[in-house]
């Protein structure tokens, strides 16, 4: 059996691949490997693949989910938004409840819509509300890009300047993680004239999980809105977004959610937001009441909740594609998820420290709660040379510039065997 939280420490693992058989063997969910296509080696072996942090492998089910909907078009046509097996007309709510649970937030806060960054921006219309006194963005310095052009973009949209008016967290000088206490020291400095803080709830290079509750409440204390991107933690750790406290969230479903490339994003607001119909937001007919949506003469009638933030009716056959992955979610729970994930990637941790200290260093954050699965490796004078033989050798990592290689060991579908071959091939490779 799994050892409790508390003894996760790295002196529980042992070294061979005998003991990453046994780890499998006793791992409750190494069934879930089966629910998925692990993609092949042209010999036909399966790869070594870490990339769920980029995108996530595809649910078996998956093919069935969307068949469904393409049969249920093909024989209803129009018709089917009510008469398909699953009704197209609300199908998004067939994923609330189980969206709600992934991201721990009740329904009433999540809505499956959009793309990623079109959330983000959706988000602030609503929450980035500056004023001539406090305007200013704060994100975290090493954002990812698409987040600090969205931040930058709103600026400029209102009228500011978007080098004075985004303020970066950055590290301190020969670190790579950000500390709290230098977000607290900004706030002190600069909090009225911050309208909103806009931060990647796991760092996507780093690998940092922060404190969201922490940072929403320096937030609000200083009367900021505050708002996270979690594409990178939403199935990946457990994010309880209501609890958090932030105003609002973001997260794409084709990274640990598995739903497919390009698929529909999440969006969270939290319920203290649910029924006002002041805050500024860009509609359109799904956005307005269900009852007399179809009524199509009626003013225009805010639909409460997160769903209120919907523009168009969805594409039913990315939602399909969410529906199946969440499936398997709602199956497992995330918690057991977590507890997986914990062991799996101290697991990796502890083989990776064999290599050396001073061959390999671990960015990511050592403390298990401020992680996911996800480690950010430098290797000593490696470039992407480094990155082109792993992925030749079979295991797919993915590299960013200028030295870090990141691997996700994803509990749903990754093994302790894939990780102990990973760093065996890593081993090889070095030597
Ligand atoms: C993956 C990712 C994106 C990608 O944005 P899309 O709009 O889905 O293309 C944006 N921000 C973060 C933090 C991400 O991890």
């Amino acid at each position: 059996m799994w050892e409790t939280e508390k003894t996760h420490t790295l002196s529980t693992y042992k070294l061979g691949l005998d003991y990453a058989k046994e780890q499998d063997q006793l791992d409750t969910l190494s069934d879930y490997r089966n629910q998925f296509h692990i993609p092949k080696n042209q010999d036909g072996s399966e790869l070594i693949y870490l990339c769920g942090n980029s995108l996530g492998l595809q649910p078996k089910t998956t093919r069935s989910y969307i068949n469904q909907e393409l049969e249920d078009w093909a024989n209803l046509g129009v018709e089917g938004h009510t008469e398909a097996k699953n009704p197209w007309l609300p199908y998004h709510e067939f994923l609330t409840e189980s969206m709600a649970k992934v991201v721990g937030a009740k329904p009433i806060e999540v809505v499956t819509m959009n793309t990623l960054t079109a959330n983000l921006h959706f988000m602030m219309v609503s929450f980035y509300k500056p004023t001539k006194e406090r305007y200013k963005i704060i994100i975290e310095a090493d954002a990812f890009p698409s987040d600090k052009y969205a931040v930058e973009s709103q600026l400029r949209h209102h009228g500011f300047d978007d080098k004075e008016g985004l303020i970066l967290w950055k590290a301190r000088k020969g670190e790579e993680l950000v500390r709290y206490e230098d977000l607290e020291a900004i706030m002190d400095k600069h909090g009225d004239e911050v309208a909103l803080i806009m931060i990647g709830g796991v760092n996507y290079y780093t690998g940092q999980y922060f404190d969201l509750k922490r940072i929403t409440e320096l937030g609000h204390n200083h009367g900021c809105m505050v708002g996270f991107d979690c594409a990178h933690g939403a199935g990946n750790v457990e994010l309880n977004l209501h609890d958090s406290g932030a105003d609002f969230a973001v997260w794409c479903t084709y990274k640990y959610l598995n739903s497919g490339p390009g698929s529909l994003a999440g969006a969270f607001v939290h319920e203290r937001h649910a029924h006002n119909k002041n805050l500024n937001r860009f509609t359109g007919w799904w956005s307005h009441n269900k009852q007399t949506r179809f009524n199509m003469r009626h003013e225009f009638d805010q639909l409460a909740g997160a769903e209120g933030w919907q523009l168009s009716n969805p594409p039913i056959l990315s939602l399909a594609a969410i529906r199946a992955s969440l499936d398997i979610f709602n199956e497992v729970g995330i918690e057991k998820l977590n507890e997986k994930s914990r062991k799996l990637t101290g697991y990796f941790e502890f083989l990776l420290k064999q290599l050396g200290e001073d061959t390999i260093r671990i960015i990511t954050p050592k403390n298990p709660k401020e992680r996911g699965c996800q480690l950010s490796i430098q290797v000593l004078n490696a470039d992407k040379a480094l990155h082109d033989k792993l992925t030749k050798a079979g295991v797919i990592s993915d590299w960013r510039e200028p030295d870090v290689i990141r691997c996700a060991p994803v509990p749903l579908y990754n093994s302790f065997e894939d990780v102990y071959n990973m760093v065996e091939k890593l081993k090889e490779i070095l030597n």
